[in-house]
């Protein structure tokens, strides 16, 4: 049976796992730590803003399985908070089981402790991947989602050292960038300021360490702003971070908190000493990164040029998805385009054609659009989100942007690609 080969576990590599499963593929994740979901593990904000119409559409398309998980397993359902409507947040310290499992029941093979380190190639293709241990993993299609933060090399360099994030660089050894093994030269993002990749938004606090009434409004409605003493106001910060959707003034003269198991504390760092002064405060101890005193993971140095199959461009049978795939920042985002990839990996093992989704499609539109303006002057200082920034404002003003399900699905339908991924190609 032919076989799609997925580098990296986190979301994009899970939805890439699926769709090609689905499609009729032997599939193998690869996945260098002993968790899947990579970042995924400490973030949790979806359906926001934009992200609940591609979350629906992604659904319409045949994409349901990992969305049906993060809505099972969320804290809060439709909060807002500063910037932000209709959120779910899904509970981090909760969500990886579920995923595993369902994955395994679905027939997908995942080889955990398993970093690929290199790739052996005939003419433009891969004909097997190299782990650390020296083994060879043969395939007729891969999908690489190793994501873009670390090693830990980067972090220092363009950050703050390693903050010991949920990566675990130094016990599993670092990201590898296949497509770059290929020969293919990576696209690598850049900060207003000019210096590269971008450090991750956000920390968590142990919700526990905090006082009583935060605890309380946490637990109740799901987030909690708390405002900064004049002294601890710092709007620098908004400007070093990934997440351009939370560069809001509000992000910086308050502290915004967002109950997703821990208490999310939506800034790249936070001196601890510093954080003990404010009020409700006084006992707070940082679990992700471990280091988030005095930094965070360092994203966005390892994007591989592709086309709108998202295929990576020089490789004929190498596919691309989330982080590597874009400067994408989100966990929907990650699960889009991955299920694209996944899905045309599949196809590309039996010479089918592939698919490129249509640009009046919200998906589609979003792939083509930022693969499009990432290669401009200047592109790679964007951020790609249904969230916020420039990819939401898009979407509103070419109507993208709907929270009823039935117009979402009815676009859907319009083009012919209802359950999409749900259709097996490879008999
Ligand atoms: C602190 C933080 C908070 C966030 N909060 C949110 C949020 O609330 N909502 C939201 O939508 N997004 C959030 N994000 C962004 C979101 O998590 C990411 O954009 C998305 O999850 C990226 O998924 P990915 O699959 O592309 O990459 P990753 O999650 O980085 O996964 C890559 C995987 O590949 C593995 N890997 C790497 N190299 C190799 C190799 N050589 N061999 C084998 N495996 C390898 C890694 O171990 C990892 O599991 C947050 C990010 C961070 C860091």
């Amino acid at each position: 049976m032919p076989k799609v080969v997925i580098i990296g576990g986190g979301w994009a590599g899970c939805a890439s796992a699926i769709s090609a499963k689905k499609a009729g593929a032997e599939v193998v994740i690869l996945e260098r730590t002993d968790l899947l979901l990579g970042l995924g593990n400490v973030g949790g904000i979806m359906r926001n803003n934009g992200r609940y119409s591609a979350t629906e559409e992604a659904i319409d398309l045949g994409a349901k399985e990992l969305f049906e998980i993060t809505d099972k397993y969320s804290t809060h359902v439709n909060i807002d908070f500063p910037g932000h409507n209709h959120a779910t947040i899904y509970n981090v310290t909760k969500i990886e089981r579920p995923v595993r499992q369902k994955i395994i029941d679905m027939g997908i093979e995942v080889k955990f402790f398993s970093r690929v380190v290199d790739v052996e190639m005939e003419d433009k293709k891969i004909i097997a991947v190299i782990l650390e241990d020296g083994e060879k993993i043969k395939g007729d299609a891969f999908v690489e989602t190793t994501g873009s933060s670390g090693p830990m090399g980067n972090c220092t360099k363009y950050g703050n050292g390693c903050a010991m994030c949920v990566l675990r660089c130094p016990s599993f050894g670092g990201r590898v960038s296949i497509s770059s093994r290929c020969g293919v030269e990576d696209m690598i993002g850049r900060r207003n300021n000019g210096e590269y990749g971008a450090f991750s938004g956000s920390m968590k606090l142990l919700k526990e360490s905090l006082s009583e009434e935060i605890q309380k409004e946490l637990n109740e409605k799901g987030c909690s702003v708390v405002p900064l003493p004049e002294e601890l106001k710092n709007e620098e910060k908004l400007d070093i971070k990934v997440c351009q959707q939370y560069a809001l003034p509000a992000f910086s003269n308050n502290i915004v908190l967002i109950d997703t198991g821990h208490a999310k504390l939506m800034s790249p760092f936070f001196n601890l000493e510093k954080l003990r002064l404010v009020p409700g405060f006084e006992g707070a101890l940082i679990v992700d990164p471990y280091s988030g005193g005095k930094g965070n993971s360092i994203r966005y140095l390892s994007v591989a040029p592709r086309d709108n199959y998202m295929r990576a461009k020089g490789v004929d049978n190498l596919f691309v998805a989330g982080e590597k795939s874009g400067f994408y920042v989100g966990h929907t985002e990650a699960i889009c385009t991955g299920s694209l990839a996944g899905h045309n990996a599949a196809r590309s093992c039996i010479g089918m054609y592939l698919i490129q989704l249509p640009t009046n499609l919200l998906i589609g539109d979003f792939i083509a659009y930022s693969n499009n303006e990432m290669s401009k002057p200047d592109g790679d200082k964007l951020r790609f989100t249904f969230a916020g920034s420039i990819y939401f404002n898009r979407m509103k003003e070419l109507g993208f942007y709907s929270t009823d399900k039935s117009t979402i699905c009815d676009r859907v339908k319009k083009v012919g690609l209802e359950g999409l991924y749900n259709k097996k190609i490879i008999e």
